[in-house]
């Protein structure tokens, strides 16, 4: 086996540290637009030199919110479609000085996500260096608000997805032992509202009359939860239940005061809402649980003789990991075992991410997890382990020199 050196020379690599600790030298956190500007400027800056088409556009994803910066970088010729690299700029913290402790990085942004944007230029100058070019339909966009809302991210992978012919990401893997991961399913999600009509009654006097509503809502809540299912299976789960007499629900932003107390105890309640999210790994899951969630209301209405009402929303696709992007993980796992290390692949990954808002996760491959790993992700212990980013910048190198079409 070639020593690292002869894989990667030295020279590159600290010059990659280097632009990391420049890049996230640059405060640049979700609600700093100028701060925003001057780290797009100084990534733009560094992609030009490596030979990409550079453009910054002021974006906004209503008419309401502040302009923020959005970076394109291309190839020569991306008119016919795209090999789509994601990226984003903004981090939750204000930057702080950027330190080298160890074989670390701590610096804001280290590895959510300056340090796959640094991977990545690292690897230009490797391809360079061994005379290879990136794939001439190259399209790198890098959002400023993935952290904070997230409107123009989706946007961008809803917009720049439709004719992607594949999407990289280059968020951080995870590190495992010895080994690092790349991943390659995400869960998808859609969220519910359960509304619960019953029938009031003073509960001394006219107990059996009443028809309570939180103990309907309480059984349905029950029944949906026991319908999670562990090792890649889906999860149902209730994130607020507010239930008791209509004024107390219905006016909740006053009668709250009434907890702790013993008033309305004695009435047998006749209202209830439920709120909550269910998430899955496979993309015909989405209709089954929401069919499933149904029929348990009604189920449950029969039951309990009440009214319920299910309504299902906002739903996000998953990225099913036996869609076509095992091939391109494992393709990426051979190539790390190559430069003699382990690469693993994670078959979900908690958390929408960019490749959820794909028109269709399923079309095209996803490399995800592609940057660099390290610790305290969001905190100001944020680091990048400076052996991960070695090996991420040779790894984004052999593959894009692979994937020139
Ligand atoms: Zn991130």
């Amino acid at each position: 086996m070639k020593p690292p050196a002869a894989i990667l020379p030295e020279p590159l690599f600290q010059r990659a540290v280097g632009f990391l600790r420049e890049l996230t030298s640059i405060s640049s956190d979700s609600g700093d637009p100028a701060g925003l500007r001057r780290a797009a400027g100084h990534l733009a800056a560094a992609l030009r030199e490596r030979g990409l088409a550079t453009e910054i556009r002021d974006e906004t994803p209503d008419a309401d919110s502040t302009p923020l910066p959005v970076l394109y970088a291309r190839g020569p010729d991306t008119a016919r479609g795209h090999l789509l690299l994601i990226g984003h700029l903004d981090t939750v913290l204000p930057a702080m000085e950027p330190q080298i402790e160890g074989d670390r990085l701590v610096a804001t942004g280290a590895i959510d996500m300056k340090g796959g944007l640094a991977a990545f230029v690292g690897a230009l100058d490797l391809l360079r260096d061994r005379g290879q070019q990136p794939p001439a339909d190259l399209l790198l966009v890098v959002v400023p608000d993935e952290e904070g809302g997230g409107a123009l991210s989706q946007a961008a992978v809803r917009r720049w997805g439709e004719t992607a012919r594949a999407l990289w990401v280059l968020e951080p893997g995870e590190p495992a032992g010895d080994a690092e991961t790349i991943v390659a399913g995400r869960r998808g999600m859609f969220e519910w509202r359960l509304d619960v009509r019953g029938q009031a009654a003073h509960s001394g006097l006219h107990y059996w009359d009443g028809r309570s509503a939180l103990a309907a809502a309480a059984r349905w809540v029950a029944e949906a939860e026991a319908l999670s299912r562990r090792d890649g299976g889906p999860t149902i789960n209730a994130g607020r239940f507010v239930g008791g007499d209509t004024t107390f629900v219905d006016d909740l932003s006053h009668a709250y005061s009434l907890l702790g107390t013993d008033r309305q105890l004695n009435v047998v309640p006749d209202r209830a809402i439920v709120e909550g999210e269910t998430r899955f790994l496979r993309p015909g899951e989405s209709q089954e649980l929401q069919r499933r969630l149904e029929t348990l209301a009604r189920d449950v209405a029969v039951a309990t003789g009440t009214e319920i009402s299910f309504a299902a929303s906002l739903f996000i696709p998953p990225v099913d990991p036996r869609g076509p992007h095992g091939g391109v993980c494992r393709r990426a796992a051979a190539l790390a075992a190559k430069r003699g290390w382990r690469l693993e692949i994670e078959e979900e990954r908690g958390g929408i991410s960019f490749p959820n808002f794909l028109p269709d996760p399923g079309r095209i491959p996803v490399l995800d997890g592609l940057g660099p790993v390290g610790g305290g992700m969001h905190t100001r212990e944020e680091h990048v382990e400076l052996r991960s980013l070695r090996r991420r910048i040779v790894l984004l190198a052999d593959l894009l020199a692979e994937a020139r079409t």
